[in-house]
């Protein structure tokens, strides 16, 4: 089957200041669009030829799961923004952040750290493990949470292509910004799943 990139629901400039039409365009446009092309062209004539991208992203390794993952990371990422969203969980999201992390903006601080420290490419992610304790994650390069067992809640994309047309080396200015636009409706929905 054919992977495509999500629609986005919101225009390639709605997110600016703190992700630029520009990055849009090559991080979504030429980046995500680029692992999805690669992913269709390695798959043709393999066990995946016909697998779903979840499938694909449990099952693969090399090539194939490079361009999977980073299919499913940046699918993942590009649908946690709004421009309207809501800025702070609620309810029983909400409450898991806090008896963990003791409140929100402790919860902030520790993943901008993991965000911030992690060497090379990678990605930092809230997840949830599968009796529902939520974790600070980080994975290096393609690396997704899924083939760990756990459940993605949110993610912050921090390879180099993410950030630096907008901010060039300052992974952290970008970090402390895209908190203004993750959309906490969406990773509510997401925690109740
Ligand atoms: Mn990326």
């Amino acid at each position: 089957m054919e992977h495509k990139l999500p629609e986005l629901d919101y225009a390639h400039e709605a997110l600016e200041p703190a992700i630029s039409r520009n990055t849009i365009a090559y991080h979504y446009g030429k980046h995500h669009q680029t692992y999805a092309t690669n992913l269709n062209r390695l798959i043709q004539s393999t066990e995946f030829e016909n697998a779903d991208l979840e499938t694909i992203v449990m099952k693969s390794s090399g090539g194939i799961f490079n361009n999977a993952a980073q299919v499913w990371n940046h699918s993942f990422y590009f649908t946690s923004f709004s421009p309207e969203g809501k800025h702070a969980p609620e309810g029983a999201l909400a409450e898991a952040i806090n008896s963990e992390w003791g409140s929100f903006e402790k919860f902030k601080e520790e993943f901008e750290k993991a965000a911030v420290t992690l060497f090379g490419s990678g990605w930092a992610w809230l997840v949830a493990d599968k009796d529902g304790k939520l974790k600070i994650m980080q994975t290096q390069n393609a690396g997704c949470p899924l083939t760990e067992g756990m459940k993605p809640l949110m993610t912050m994309d921090v390879w180099e292509h993410a950030y630096y047309l907008d901010y060039q080396n300052r992974r952290a200015d970008y970090i402390k910004n895209l908190w203004n636009i993750l959309d906490w409706g969406v990773i509510e929905s997401r925690y109740q799943l």
